[in-house]
């Protein structure tokens, strides 16, 4: 049996003319990729997608996307990720998550008003759900909108909000009743950044994130009487935890991804240069057997990414998937860190092994796969989900949450 994709000539044009564009159009960038400079080339990157409709393949034109298909989707993911960037090629995880959750639970004004600035890249949103006194336990929150007249005033806090460059909107899970019945007592915003009363301060934490361009910094967002438009609250009031299953459902892998990250590429080429007992490492037995294993892992999360990404777009019905793709990557992380860690020797603390990347890379992204255990759903979390969706000590699955509007 061969398992080896093909693609129709169309679809080979279409990669070729994709391939070209991006040939013209990916900056040349020296340094650290979040650098305001850096970020600023990614940035105006996305815009140019956005314009092709390329930013977000098969959303609808109406919204601002392209219109593609599910076949056109995957080549310009794969021929992104071949300069190791996604879509959007900067963080965006409220437009992203907030886009999606809109295209199933906003009005039709809201789409038309929202949508087409995140589609386009005009605008990007970061998410904002947890809070001092809810992190996993999400619906906890006690962030409060309260309505006055035509407006919600806002009064709380949010930590550990990605990322690193000021955003334009803010994806905001809030309390709408506070005495109201928990799960029924939540709704949603896009808060302009801009709003009297919102204010960002940067954490100070060990790990960087490490979850690609824009993404390094993590922040407390305060909210002090600052009044957001009625027409803002997106998916009705107290409505909340329902619009949070699209959310999460798609933050926890069930959207499914396009490509494996490069550290099996990277410590292959440093293998070939680097010298243990006068030869190169990758003559070594056991170097080898570490890059298999890192082969497999990466692999394997890949695919369970590609999974995931056709079931989604196909609309298949979804279970326990995306929280396994989600669990498997998380533990990954670590697995491959260990590895190189193990492959490098004391090299892996004090340089970046020629990866071109400034001293200690392979260090900090041994911390970062570490706190990467945590976001969009701990590693524990995810293993709980699951349980639910096969139905573990249920009399009833769980359903997964709807992502297709
Ligand atoms: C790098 C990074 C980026 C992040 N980015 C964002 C962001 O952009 N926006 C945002 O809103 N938040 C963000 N977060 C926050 C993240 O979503 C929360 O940290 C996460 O949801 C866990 O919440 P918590 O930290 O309060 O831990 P807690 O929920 O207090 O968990 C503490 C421990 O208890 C375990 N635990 C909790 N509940 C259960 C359970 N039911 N069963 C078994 N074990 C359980 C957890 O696994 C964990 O080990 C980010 C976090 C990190 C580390």
């Amino acid at each position: 049996m061969d398992f080896k994709p093909t693609y129709t000539p169309e679809q080979e044009a279409f990669r070729k003319e994709v391939r070209s564009w991006l040939e013209a159009h990916v900056p040349n960038v020296e340094g650290d990729r979040d650098s305001d400079e850096n970020y600023a080339k990614y940035r105006q990157l996305g815009r140019d997608l956005g314009a092709r409709g390329w930013l977000r393949p098969t959303v609808s034109k109406d919204y601002g996307g392209g219109g593609l298909n599910f076949e056109q989707s995957v080549i310009l993911y794969e021929e992104m990720d071949q300069y190791g960037l996604g879509l959007p090629p900067y963080y965006d995880s409220g437009g992203w998550l907030g886009g999606a959750s809109i295209l199933v639970w906003g009005t039709e004004e809201q789409k038309q008003r929202f949508l087409p600035p995140i589609f386009k890249g005009e605008v990007v949103t970061w998410q904002l759900l947890t809070a001092p006194e809810a992190g996993s336990d999400l619906a906890g929150t006690k962030t409060d909108a309260i309505r006055d007249g035509d407006d919600y005033v806002i009064n709380g806090t949010k930590i550990y909000v990605g990322g690193s460059h000021k955003p334009d909107m803010l994806w905001t899970f809030t309390r709408t009743d506070p005495t109201g019945p928990r799960h029924k007592n939540t709704s949603w915003f896009m808060i302009p950044t801009d709003t009297p009363g919102v204010t960002i301060v940067p954490m100070d934490l060990l790990g960087d994130g490490g979850e690609g361009i824009g993404a390094s910094v993590k922040n407390t967002v305060y909210f002090e009487d600052a009044r957001v438009s009625a027409k803002n609250l997106v998916g009705g009031v107290n409505n909340g935890w329902q619009v949070a299953t699209t959310h999460l459902e798609l933050e926890h892998g069930g959207g499914g991804s396009i490509g494996r990250n490069k550290w099996f590429e990277r410590a292959v080429q440093w293998s070939k240069t680097e010298k243990r007992n006068g030869r190169p490492l990758i003559e070594d037995a056991e170097a080898r057997d570490r890059l298999a294993d890192i082969f497999v892992l990466t692999e394997v999360s890949r695919l369970f990414g590609l999974r995931n990404y056709w079931m989604n777009r196909t609309h298949q019905k979804m279970s326990y998937e995306g929280s396994q793709s989600s669990y498997y990557r998380k533990l990954t992380g670590l697995d491959i860190t260990t590895n190189l860690q193990e492959l490098f020797g004391p090299a892996s603390l004090i340089n970046g092994g020629g990866f071109d990347f400034s001293e200690g890379t392979l260090d900090a992204y041994h911390r970062s796969a570490i706190t990467a255990l945590h976001p969009g759903g701990t590693a524990d979390v995810q293993k709980v989900l699951m349980a639910r969706r096969m139905g573990l000590g249920r009399d009833e699955a769980e359903a997964a949450g709807k992502t297709v509007e």
